[in-house]
């Protein structure tokens, strides 16, 4: 029997590399992503199949969780990935950019935890992996709002670990550092001509996966380049 894994912002960057590193390991991967045409393209390549979808929408994960049972009956692993940054000015503040954040970063990990957890539950357990950033563990001011949704998924993840540890269900949190995807592609060459290192998606993803398997349920991987990942502990 194949493991079942949902990955959502899957299309692209962390999302992707993830969905491929499972797919290699035997995974049977549905990708869900607002970006229905890369997440199509990228299940053909590995085997999957795609959900083109809003995550900030609690249908989509409803939609999701449908798919991964109809089309493989089960349940084992869910990444809930999708995120962007807010761009919102608290000095020009706008209304609209402030709800999307917290949309897709904030509400598209509540529904996501919500429409997996029966499934999972279903399925004898499994893991949730959140990609959170080390914006969710400091107070990273470049993108106050982001670092607000960032700090709130951790939260969540914190508070669900012992309960859900007792089903079988473990979930913890990557906090990567900067990371070469499209989501800091304005500011790529900022980080490369200041000689400072970026992540590669692919080590972010060996993250995710490590931390799929990892006993240390509720901790928050802080990722930087060339590092092993580290469990965060708060002081
Ligand atoms: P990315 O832009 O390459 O990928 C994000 C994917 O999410 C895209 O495919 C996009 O289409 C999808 N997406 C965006 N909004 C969506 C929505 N409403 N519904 C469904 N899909 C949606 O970016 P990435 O760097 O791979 O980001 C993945 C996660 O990693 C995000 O949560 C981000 O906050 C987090 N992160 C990124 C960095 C970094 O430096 N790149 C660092 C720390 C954390």
């Amino acid at each position: 029997m194949s493991t079942v894994a949902l990955i959502t912002g899957a299309a692209s960057g962390i999302g992707a590399a993830v969905t491929r590193r499972l797919s290699a390991g035997g995974a049977k991967c549905v990708l869900v992503d607002l970006d229905g045409e890369g997440a199509e393209r990228l299940a053909k390549e590995v085997g999957g199949v795609a959900l083109a979808a809003d995550v900030s929408t609690e249908e989509a994960s409803r939609q999701a969780v449908d798919l991964a049972a109809g089309a493989y009956g089960r349940l084992d692993l869910v990444h809930l990935n999708a995120g962007i940054s807010s761009g919102v000015d608290l000095n020009a503040f706008d209304a609209a950019r402030y709800r999307k954040a917290v949309g897709v970063n904030v509400d598209g990990v509540v529904y996501g935890v919500a429409a997996a957890l029966p499934l999972l539950r279903r399925s004898g357990g499994g893991a949730i992996v959140v990609t959170a950033s080390l914006a969710g563990l400091v107070g990273y001011d470049g993108d106050p709002i982001y670092t607000m949704t960032k700090h709130a998924v951790v939260g969540l993840v914190r508070a669900l670990a012992p309960p859900l540890v007792k089903e079988h269900i473990r979930i913890s949190a990557v906090c990567p550092g900067f990371t070469d995807t499209p989501l800091v592609a304005d500011a790529r060459e900022l980080f490369v001509s200041a000689g400072f290192p970026l992540l590669e998606a692919d080590e972010v993803a060996a993250a995710v996966e490590s931390a799929f398997y990892s006993e240390e349920t509720g901790s928050l991987f802080v990722i930087q380049p060339g590092k092993q990942p580290v469990p965060y502990r708060y002081a």
